[in-house]
């Protein structure tokens, strides 16, 4: 990593914030970083200084940034055919589907743009199964703690009121409980209910991985009570946590799974996977014009077939866990817990300076994210290496060293 000049970086930066201010919605917190390029795990501001990323754009950049395979595949495919709509064929969705179905179970795909959409397009499927397959049932299940995006149904799922509260009221149907107790989700399913709908491993409350034995609970709860399972692997998937997909690791499979981030890479993509029990859509039932296009297709095979050839799956589980022993390591006083699978770490804090430690982290040259005042988030690129995973874990050891003592 280069020295921070921050002077300079500041001059750059206000001009953009700026602009930013005259120009965009208000809708982000952003963090005092203008962001020009990247190379593998590490991001260069408009001053040259150097970043060493471990957010990766929420957990997107699998590959890290301007990865050949990927790069190669987006420029190959917009000279060739970048966009047709879903009124006709073309084989880079057709090769997606195919590849992802192949990392997954027996299903079939529907292509969209994002998280949020790919929620609401199985929100939807869950409503059409319950009506032809239960009785009319049409209720969902989730999570107290569940993120499930910003849409109308997708927000209906999510359980935080500081989002959903605004925007009262909200799509019908969804109740929440407490993560990992069984008895309080067989008391919440009435005759009504459709399907329950969680993330393995919530993300956006703090990472908290669900057990095993609680997602195979939910598993033979939803065939005992002929209900649809939906996980959102949309932050846990890629081979993220470890495995392909985090209900992998529960030997559970899922009738629905959406995906998103991850998939094309940075290039925006997402999709809904269901299985022949619920895979219920007809012509005119749902549709995008730009999901599953070409370009994010080509996209999201670069990423499938370079995950696998590099074994980035294993990668991902092994640095995650020299990650998370390394962040243990430390024995910071402000540190409470380290928790998480794969490359998909929460750090539970005992104060609440979670943005101070990624205000310092930045100083320092690291990115990292904040859930929450007490939590921070590390998910970094799956090409991560061993030194890449020390000197991050170097880098937070000197941002907490920072905090601890300016917070005394
Ligand atoms: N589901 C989960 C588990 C997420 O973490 C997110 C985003 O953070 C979403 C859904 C929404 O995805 P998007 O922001 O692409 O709409």
């Amino acid at each position: 990593m280069t020295t921070r000049s921050s002077a300079s970086t500041s001059a750059t930066l206000s001009a953009w914030q700026e602009r930013a201010m005259t120009s965009l919605m208000g809708t982000y917190n952003r963090q005092p970083l203008a962001l020009v390029r990247g190379a593998g795990c590490v991001v260069t501001d408009a001053d040259g200084n150097e970043y060493l990323d471990m957010v990766a754009g929420i957990a997107v950049s699998v590959l890290g940034h301007a990865h050949p395979a990927l790069t190669e595949a987006v420029v190959r495919q917009s000279a060739m055919l970048l966009h047709t709509s879903n009124l006709y064929y073309s084989e880079p969705q057709l090769e997606l589907a195919e590849r992802l179905i192949a990392t997954a179970f027996p299903s079939r795909v529907f292509f969209c743009n994002s998280g949020a959409e790919a929620n609401e397009g199985a929100i939807k499927l869950a409503r059409k199964w319950g009506r032809t397959h239960r009785d009319g049932a049409w209720q969902i299940v989730c999570l107290e703690g569940a993120f499930h995006g910003r849409t109308f149904a997708a927000l209906s799922a999510t359980a935080n009121p500081r989002y959903r509260d605004p925007f009262v009221p909200l799509v019908d149907g969804f109740t929440h409980v407490r993560a990992g107790d069984l008895d309080a989700m067989v008391a919440a399913i009435t005759a009504e209910t459709a399907a329950i709908l969680v993330e393995p491993v919530l993300g956006e409350s703090g990472v908290h991985p669900l057990d095993d034995d609680y997602l195979r609970g939910l598993r033979r709860l939803c065939d005992e009570r002929n209900l649809l399972l939906i996980l959102d692997e949309v932050q846990t998937g890629m081979g993220r946590t470890g495995h392909w997909w985090a209900h992998q690791r529960a030997g559970i499979t899922p009738d629905v799974m959406t995906v998103a981030k991850g998939l094309g890479g940075g290039v925006p993509i997402g999709a809904v996977l269901a299985s022949p029990r619920a895979d219920v859509f007809e012509p005119g039932d749902h549709g995008t014009t730009f999901g599953g296009n070409p370009l994010s297709c080509a996209a999201g095979c670069a990423v499938i077939d370079t995950i696998t050839a590099d074994g980035l799956v294993g990668n991902a589980a092994a640095l995650g866990e020299r990650l998370r022993i390394g962040i243990e390591t430390l024995r910071s006083p402000l540190v409470a817990s380290v928790r998480g699978v794969g490359l998909m770490i929460g750090v539970r804090l005992r104060r609440e300076v979670a943005p101070a430690v990624v205000a310092a982290a930045l100083r320092a040259g690291l990115i990292i994210n904040a859930t929450g005042s007490r939590t921070l988030r590390l998910v970094p690129p799956l090409i991560i290496t061993t030194a890449q995973v020390d000197e991050a874990v170097r880098l937070l050891g000197v941002a907490l060293a920072d905090v601890a003592e300016t917070a005394g």
